[in-house]
């Protein structure tokens, strides 16, 4: 490059050190940083409750904290290609800030007294010594025992190890682990989420989990990135197939745009559109038969696990959506279904967009086109056929 001209989208003058600044270049911004940096500390970065079901398939509501934390260690390194957490998170962040946000939390929900469940996000993994401080990790499982509420938290695969859950379930002998697995498939996981782990570490940390008796729940994308969504649901439905037997819940998350990821990035070139609402619904009941074998719904006898999908963002742009008239009541049905299991949910839900949706998923199955032909993708359709 000559003239001065830097590769970098970043707004500061210093030359990039490192290729992860030239490829990240949004979260460098100053805009970007100073937003980080604006968020206190002794805050949690949100806390909610939504209704739940305990593993033993009593209706409770559950207390969401997510907490404002340093972010997730892979993500300091490289990170999922559409993963936006960094935009929640702050680098200064000490143990008695994340106390400060618990108690902030259990005083505001009156320690949880009219939930079962508590939920402990930290937009990374709250068992990795490097982003959470231990004492703080001991705070969390120790309070949730005590007040004996049943506690989720989410984890990458390294942290499962068995030294570290021996350690963890010396202070609660009972929670659930809730990992972002993805994909069951390696080059999924490498070429279109950049996961940093493999399918492997994922079966190693459930047989870790399973004998340290916690409870597995399995996150699976659906439509990565460079993926059509045609092909998203044939995988889809096999990887849900492939993890039945191995989680207590499956939780589906249907790709949201998150501001200055890869995603968001091909979201605004035009080369990518978040699934139909329609989708999902296939999804569902394609893979409904591995979750119930016999056609039952949550709480029947044939029950293998629970299929959870809450399409973050539905019905808007940047999430799953369909033409905008219909996409409430589908959406809605789809929640439904998270907690009642039943297909009937779905009865007589139709509109005139359902056409235009089974027309794109067909194609994307016949017509050699990686990025698939969804409507919304700028530009002559010729293109898109020869764009690798
Ligand atoms: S492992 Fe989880 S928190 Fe870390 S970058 Fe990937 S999706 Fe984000
Ligand atoms: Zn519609």
């Amino acid at each position: 490059m000559t003239g001065g001209i830097r590769l970098t989208m970043a707004d500061n003058q210093a030359k990039p050190k490192r290729l992860h600044d030239l490829i990240k270049a949004p979260e460098n911004t100053e805009w970007a940083q100073k937003k980080k940096h604006s968020w206190s500390g002794e805050r949690p970065a949100t806390v909610y409750y939504t209704p739940e079901i305990l593993s033993d398939g009593t209706l409770t509501s559950a207390v969401t904290v997510i907490l404002r934390t340093k972010g997730c260690h892979w993500w300091w390194s490289s990170g999922c290609t559409f993963c936006g957490y960094f935009n929640d998170t702050r680098d200064d962040v000490t143990s008695e800030d994340l106390h400060a946000q618990w108690a902030f939390a259990r005083e505001k929900f009156d320690d949880f007294a009219d939930h079962g469940m508590v939920k402990v996000y930290t937009s990374g993994s709250l068992l990795e010594d490097r982003e959470i401080p231990l004492d703080f990790q001991e705070t969390v499982l120790r309070d949730c025992h005590q007040l004996g509420k049943e506690l989720v938290i989410e984890s990458r695969t390294e942290q499962c190890s068995e030294e570290k859950l021996a350690w963890a379930t010396s202070i609660n002998p009972r929670f659930t682990v809730a990992i972002g697995l993805e994909a069951l498939d390696e080059e999924v996981l490498r070429f279109h989420i950049n996961k940093g782990f493999t399918v492997k570490s994922w079966y190693r940390a459930v047989e870790n989990l399973q004998n340290a008796g916690l409870r597995i729940k399995t996150y699976l994308m659906f439509k990565p990135p460079f993926m059509s969504e045609g092909d998203s649901l044939v995988h889809t439905v096999r990887w849900i197939e492939g993890v039945a037997e191995l989680s207590d819940e499956i939780s589906i998350n249907p790709m949201n745009i998150q501001r200055g990821t890869v995603i968001d990035r091909l979201f605004r070139a035009g080369d990518y559109r978040p699934p139909w609402l329609w989708s999902l619904v296939e999804l569902i009941e394609r893979a409904h038969p591995y979750i119930h074998p016999k056609g039952g719904k949550n709480g029947d006898g044939d029950q293998i696990s629970r299929l959870l999908i809450h399409p973050t963002a539905a019905g808007r742009v940047r999430g799953s959506h369909n033409c905008g008239e219909c996409d409430r009541e589908v959406a809605a049905a789809i929640e439904r279904y998270s907690v009642s299991g039943d297909l009937l949910e779905f009865a007589g839900l139709d509109c005139s967009c359902r056409k235009i949706w089974e027309n794109e998923i067909a194609l994307d199955l016949v017509v050699p086109s990686p990025l698939g032909v969804g409507q919304r993708r700028r530009g002559p359709m010729l293109e898109h056929l020869r764009s690798p």
